[in-house]
């Protein structure tokens, strides 16, 4: 870390540890340590095949959840740094924060939690949890990822009460009403900069929407405005690139000052005092804010409702509900693994068990993987 620390950012001296405790990682902080094993992690890998609003096979130039992820770094570093908060971890959390999402982005995320209704639902955020404290089988004396504290608690964005209390220590905040670390919230923020304005991109190239259509958010019309009469004779993808890179550049800016004036005002000393604040410190101010949700509001009604991505939402679905469905029903339709960790987690919590084994089977699948396995268990021409 070159940079000073702010008194109340996250610190490798006041970090609450790993569960399992190591020997330090010597040449590298703690939270380095926890980014290089997210990025070395297989969950990390398949990102790359696991698309948000478009599915993978659609392009080759739309956004991945590994690219959409390292995104997220890039903001979240930048902010970080700004406001003199430990990159480092921000960059973890950033890496981390999708990890545990289903094949098909939202669609399938929706279709899993359907499915898992009476076996206690299915919550992407908390699976990304799953994923670096338990699914993780790479090392020699725990499962997981042995991630430190202040990592885990930045994966952890949303938790309904139920779960949060199985968590202990880390689901305090959602029981007791306090706030996650600075570098928690600004991440979280980050990756809401990052997917709205990447949205815009790839919705732009796809043709889903156009400029005409966008001049309506008022984000997006001001900095048109200000790029086509800079540059009259720009093509219509670097102006959009222009734009969006403008917007992104604005949005983390306000992030930045409103923040600051923040944290002044509150004035805390240590993370104790960003913890048990009544509310959160890094936000954007009330224009910024409503200007984003309007933004937010274009695209579930253009983009996300758009008929060719409703379709492949249909799709998306019925595939991850038809997987549910078949290998509930019969687990040794399952690879060995996986039907024999279902059979053990059977026989110690009962169907319950079975279930969840079925869903972090499905929830592991890229998007390409969840279409061939469905199509090898009911189209009956497709052999193996
Ligand atoms: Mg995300």
């Amino acid at each position: 870390m070159t940079h000073p620390l702010a008194p109340y950012a996250v610190s490798v001296s006041h970090s609450k540890g790993r569960q399992y405790q190591e020997p330090s990682p010597g040449y590298r902080t703690e939270f380095q340590r926890d980014r290089d094993r997210i990025i070395h992690c297989t969950a990390f890998r398949r990102l790359e095949y696991k698309t948000q609003v478009f599915v993978n096979h659609e392009g080759d130039l739309f956004r991945t959840r590994l690219t959409h992820s390292i995104e997220v770094a890039q903001i979240s570093r930048a902010i970080a740094r700004a406001l003199k908060l430990n990159e480092d971890v921000t960059e973890a959390i950033a890496l981390a924060h999708d990890l545990g999402h289903t094949p098909f982005g939202h669609a399938g995320q929706d279709a899993l939690n359907e499915s898992m209704s009476p076996f206690g639902g299915f919550e992407h955020n908390l699976q990304s949890l799953r994923v670096v404290d338990h699914l993780e089988e790479k090392y020699a004396e725990f499962d997981g990822l042995n991630l430190t504290f202040e990592t885990r608690e930045g994966i952890l964005k949303h938790c309904s009460a139920k779960n949060a209390q199985q968590l202990g220590e880390l689901g305090l905040r959602f029981t007791h009403n306090t706030q996650p670390s600075l570098e928690a919230q600004l991440t979280n923020l980050s990756d809401e900069i990052a997917y709205n304005n990447h949205d815009i991109d790839d919705g732009l190239r796809a043709g889903l929407i156009t400029t005409e259509q966008l001049s309506q958010v008022r984000l997006f019309q001001a900095q048109f405005e200000q790029v086509t009469k800079l540059y009259p004779k720009l093509s219509s993808k670097r102006i959009a690139h222009e734009v969006v890179r403008r917007m992104i550049n604005c949005l983390a800016s306000d992030l930045i000052k409103t923040s600051l004036v923040n944290i002044t005002n509150a004035a805390p000393e240590t993370i104790d005092n960003i913890r048990q604040h009544k509310q959160t410190l890094i936000n954007f101010s009330d224009p910024i804010k409503e200007l984003n949700l309007e933004l937010k509001q274009f695209l579930r009604q253009n983009m996300y409702r758009h008929y060719r991505v409703y379709r492949m939402t249909k799709k998306a679905k019925k595939i991850v509900q038809g997987l549910f469905n078949v290998f509930i029903d019969d687990i040794q339709l399952m690879p060995t693994e996986h039907n024999h960790k279902a059979q053990q987690a059977e026989a110690e919590y009962g169907h319950h068990g079975r279930a969840r084994m079925v869903c972090d089977y499905i929830a592991g699948m890229t998007d390409r993987y969840a279409i061939n396995e469905y199509n090898k268990l009911f189209d009956p021409i497709e052999l193996t």
